[in-house]
């Protein structure tokens, strides 16, 4: 298959883009799938209520059939055609972060095809914050399911050509809108409980999320990996570069000693490390991922990052851990994944 490209060049100017957009829209209509730029990573849609076009995504994914999809809409008039029984706080939550990187899980109305919900009795919705994604839902009058436009199990695309390296003959077509910006994924909160529990965390952080309506609950299975996880698809290795990755907890001096062993038995040796950092550690090869002093930096650049030492030939990566609070949380769960939650830890 022909994978088409087109080339958004200013992402704020609609009239510029609506000529691409319209052909994009197109394809999505006759249940074709597109790749599109998000405020978070590359998604790849399908029409959600189509069966047919949704197995497409599974097919050029590689993506296990039990991992549901999130649909992402462009207005509000379209949530209620496809969840029901909508309680209050998830309005409250849609008026402060919609759009906006935070996916509401809901009870489904049945509208939305079982392929994208994967037979589950809820549905992952979205309202994406970026002028392409929502100019392309709003022309093809659809909900469109799209997970991340990579193969299963790499990491998460955040540019058009990490987007055409994992699928290009595999898709219709690429909206290519220039590199995403929060650079991880939307946060998934389920919101059929009483209290609302965090399934994925993601670019809305917790903190925020109490901030407007208290208390909420993270998944179990979130901090314990032994624990099945509510949200299908954290059961996954994921993100994964293709040489292992080790997390260190401790300190740079550490981290250069077992980088020092490794060399002496004639490994090759990357490091995941920061701006701040870099400078410190000697290696094959060393990659800063962002700033430690603005952690939304690093979680811009993390994917880039683990799909750029598959450019080198480092035969294990040694990661720096960032904090668990805030926009870290979802960086060190997006990080523990990449590394089979392999954690080195200083004594
Ligand atoms: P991706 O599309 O790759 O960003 O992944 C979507 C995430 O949302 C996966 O972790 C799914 O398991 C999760 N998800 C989608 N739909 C549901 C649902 N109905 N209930 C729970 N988790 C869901
Ligand atoms: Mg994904």
């Amino acid at each position: 298959m022909e994978t088409k490209i087109w080339v958004v060049d200013n992402i704020e100017d609609k009239s510029q883009f609506y000529p691409q957009i319209s052909q994009a829209a197109e394809l999505l209509r006759a249940n074709e799938i597109v790749a599109f730029p998000t405020e978070t990573v590359y998604g790849l849609g399908a029409n959600a209520t189509d069966t047919a076009a949704v197995e497409k995504i599974f097919m050029a994914k590689g993506r296990p059939s039990d991992n549901p999809l999130i649909v992402h809409i462009a207005q509000l008039q379209q949530l209620e055609e496809i969840a029901t029984d909508i309680p209050a706080f998830a309005y409250k939550l849609m008026e402060r972060f919609w759009p906006g990187p935070l996916t509401l899980v809901l009870k489904t109305k049945g509208k939305i095809s079982e392929k994208v919900t994967a037979g589950l009795p809820t549905v992952a919705v979205r309202m994406p914050n970026h002028p392409v994604a929502l100019a392309l839902i709003q022309e093809c009058r659809l909900p469109i399911a799209a997970p991340s436009a990579n193969l299963s199990g790499r990491p998460s695309p955040t540019t058009a050509k990490h987007v055409y390296d994992d699928l290009n003959g595999r898709i219709a077509g690429i909206v290519d809108g220039g590199e995403t910006g929060v650079g991880v994924e939307s946060t998934v909160l389920d919101c059929t409980e009483e209290i609302p529990v965090i399934l994925r965390p993601g670019g809305v952080t917790k903190e925020e999320i109490e901030q407007v309506i208290g208390k909420v609950r993270i998944d179990a299975a979130l901090e314990d990996k032994t624990a099945t996880p509510k949200s299908p698809g954290m059961k996954y290795t994921h993100y994964a570069p293709k040489s292992p990755v080790i997390i260190i907890e401790g300190s740079r001096t550490f981290l250069q000693h077992l980088v020092d062993e490794q060399r002496k038995n004639g490994m090759k040796v990357g490091i995941l490390t920061t701006e701040e950092n870099k400078d410190f550690y000697q290696a094959d090869v060393v990659l800063p991922c962002g700033r430690r002093e603005d952690l939304h930096t690093v979680a811009a650049h993390l994917y880039q990052v683990l799909r750029h030492f598959d450019e080198t030939d480092v035969e294990l990566i040694y990661s720096e851990s960032f904090p668990v609070e805030g926009i870290g949380s979802a960086i060190m769960n997006r990080l523990k994944k990449a590394a089979g939650y392999q954690v080195i830890r200083e004594k």
